[in-house]
């Protein structure tokens, strides 16, 4: 199951990410996934939960974000989202187009924090 290490190195650069920002909890965590990134989005979202558990990101949301792929054509130039990843034919003029310019990415695109509880200590007004 390799969508769990996928899921514990998400959990290493948000934490590297969150810790300029000390006492903010991490809300929300955005992925884009490329389609063909092969990445099982239900068994992501189970190992997100696996393994934010023990850490500082538990209970933070996994928000994801699918990418269609899209191919670039060299006969006629077009760039076209492809409905299937079955067939790689430009649909505009049916070549094979190998050119794959979106479709592979696996990449965070946002993090959400939220600010600490303000102090206690200070007073709120006299
Ligand atoms: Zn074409």
């Amino acid at each position: 199951m390799h969508e769990l290490s996928i899921a514990a190195s998400i959990v290493e650069s948000v934490s590297e990410a969150a810790a300029a920002y000390p006492g903010a909890r991490v809300k929300e965590v955005r992925l884009r996934v490329g389609a063909l990134a092969s990445v099982v989005e239900d068994a992501l979202r189970f190992c997100w939960e696996l393994a934010t558990e023990e850490t500082p990101l538990r209970g933070a949301a996994l928000a994801i974000e699918t990418l269609p792929v899209i191919l670039h054509c060299e006969d006629c130039g077009a760039e076209s989202a492809i409905e299937t990843v079955q067939s790689f034919r430009c649909p505009r003029c049916g070549a094979l187009a190998a050119d794959l310019r979106q479709g592979r990415e696996m990449e965070i695109a946002s993090i959400e924090l939220e600010e600490p509880e303000p102090s206690a200590a200070a007073p709120a007004s006299t």
